[in-house]
């Protein structure tokens, strides 16, 4: 009762899922726990998805091209007026960080579940997103939060003070474009003009930045959740240093090896910083750690691929909570009742070539799924089910909990060995050996590990 007074009274009961795959699946899941009623939209090339076939109202709103469909902001805003939804859930990727649609839709008159579109501006712009986080005592990456200058005398004296090697980044960057490394002065000069006219032709504006490039960090994020009421807790802490070309491959809560003390004043931070600006919903911190200290990188304003293993340690279930916030409840959660126990590892599946990494469209023609104590798999595929060429390539999220870390790499290996996707080619090979990697094991990694050892497997 506590959780739903009275359903007349709420701010929506209708939710349009502004997504594909997975995670419209898994926002689905949530609506339909708390009682809402769920639009999906698709695609043409999505028309079959079971996150179709579950929802309450359906809705072909293009071609196959994303472009035209899911990042069509005025199809989407037409389908929530045609549905009658109170709500958009942007999901990730897509328009999940776009602040011109979270305008959009609350100028419709909908709830955005997501901060308001100046949280996500702020947090979309690096060098804005720097400043805020320094002024809210967030520890930060060496480097002003300001935009480089034009005259090379000036950008010079900058990187002597922060001390090579440095990082060109540009402030409207993503997805892990837009930056150069500068090893020395005499590599500056051009290193700033080349990012430069990348920034301006990637992301529209040339304003670019510059910090301290850490040579061996770890990446280490923080999930936090705010109300509308002033109140914000975090969630604890995840690792995803194993990346290849900045994409996740496999992420686990905790992050191994870091001091409670250490991590707790990170943690404070972070939701010091979330009052300070008022944000509301879901985010992620996320930091670099070197040498035993924490430099902020990024605030990503969204839900995240990875945020099952904090839902495994923490027992929050972070897309209930986030639809929660945005109806206007209060958290009923408060930091002193977080409490994270054992260890969760997700491994992203992927319909890729395990070794030229080259995406695999086609028809999954078998299908067996890993279950027992400790597993949970989030996916929207099923046999007969087609892999479209047209979206990224995650198939299933593998997510395993345990105990102790060696025991949830000891799940994860089980769990890998009983899933078995037939029809498509996928990176199951390459992850059943990764799991078996004693530097792994050992949690020796950082954001190189997997492409050194990558490279390694293959000069063998
Ligand atoms: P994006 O928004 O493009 O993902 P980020 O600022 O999050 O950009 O950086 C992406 C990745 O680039 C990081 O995960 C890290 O691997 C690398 N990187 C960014 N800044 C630094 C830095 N100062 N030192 C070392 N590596 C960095």
């Amino acid at each position: 009762m506590q959780d739903r007074p009275d359903q007349s009274q709420r701010r929506f009961d209708t939710v349009l899922i502004a997504n594909r795959g997975e995670i419209a699946l898994r926002i689905q899941r949530a609506c339909h726990a708390l009682g809402l009623k769920t639009v999906a939209v698709c695609s043409e090339a999505d028309r079959d998805a079971l996150y179709g076939q579950s929802a309450d109202v359906l809705l072909c709103i293009g071609p196959a091209a994303a472009t035209k469909s899911y990042l069509n902001k005025d199809a989407l805003l037409l389908a929530a007026r045609l549905s009658g939804a109170g709500a958009v859930h942007p999901g990730y990727g897509f328009l999940s960080e776009n602040a011109a649609f979270s305008a959009a839709v609350e100028e419709a008159g909908l709830v955005f579940v997501g901060p308001d579109a100046s949280a996500i501006a702020t947090m979309g712009d690096k060098i804005a997103a720097k400043s805020a986080m320094m002024a809210a005592g967030v520890p930060c990456v060496p480097g002003p939060d300001q935009e480089l200058p034009n005259d090379p005398a000036a950008i010079r004296k900058i990187a002597t003070e922060i001390g090579y090697p440095v990082i060109i980044k540009a402030a409207g960057g993503g997805g892990g474009r837009g930056m150069r490394v500068v090893a020395n002065e005499t590599a500056l000069e051009e290193a700033v003009t080349l990012t430069r006219e990348e920034a301006r032709k990637a992301f529209g504006s040339p304003a670019l930045y510059m910090e301290k490039f850490l040579q061996h960090p770890r990446h280490i994020e923080i999930q936090v959740l705010c109300d509308t009421h002033g109140n914000a807790v975090w969630l604890g802490h995840r690792d995803c240093s194993m990346q290849r070309r900045h994409q996740k491959v496999v992420e686990e809560a905790p992050a191994p090896g870091i001091a409670d003390d250490l991590i707790d004043a990170v943690g404070s931070a972070c939701v010091a910083a979330c009052k300070q600006i008022g944000y509301r919903g879901v985010g992620t911190f996320e930091f670099l750690y070197e040498g035993g200290a924490f430099y902020f990188i990024e605030m990503n304003t969204r839900l995240q691929v990875e945020h099952p293993v904090t839902e495994m340690t923490s027992g929050v279930d972070i897309v209930q909570a986030q639809l929660k916030v945005a109806l206007g409840e209060t958290l009923t959660i408060t930091q002193e009742n977080i409490r994270c126990v054992g260890h969760s590892i997700e491994c992203r599946i992927n319909a890729e070539d395990p070794t030229t990494f080259m995406p695999s469209a086609g028809v999954i023609t078998g299908l067996r799924l890993p279950s027992g104590v400790g597993i949970r798999v989030d996916s929207h595929v099923f046999e007969g089910y087609r892999i479209s060429p047209y979206y990224d390539s995650l198939v299933a999220k593998l997510i395993v909990h345990g105990e102790t870390r060696a025991e949830a790499i000891a799940r994860m290996r089980g769990a890998l060995a009983e899933l078995s996707i037939e029809g498509i080619a996928t990176n199951l090979p390459l992850l059943r050996t990764l799991l078996e990697d004693q530097g792994f094991a050992r949690g020796e990694t950082d954001i190189h590990y997997l492409e050194k050892w990558l490279k390694e497997r293959s000069a063998a």
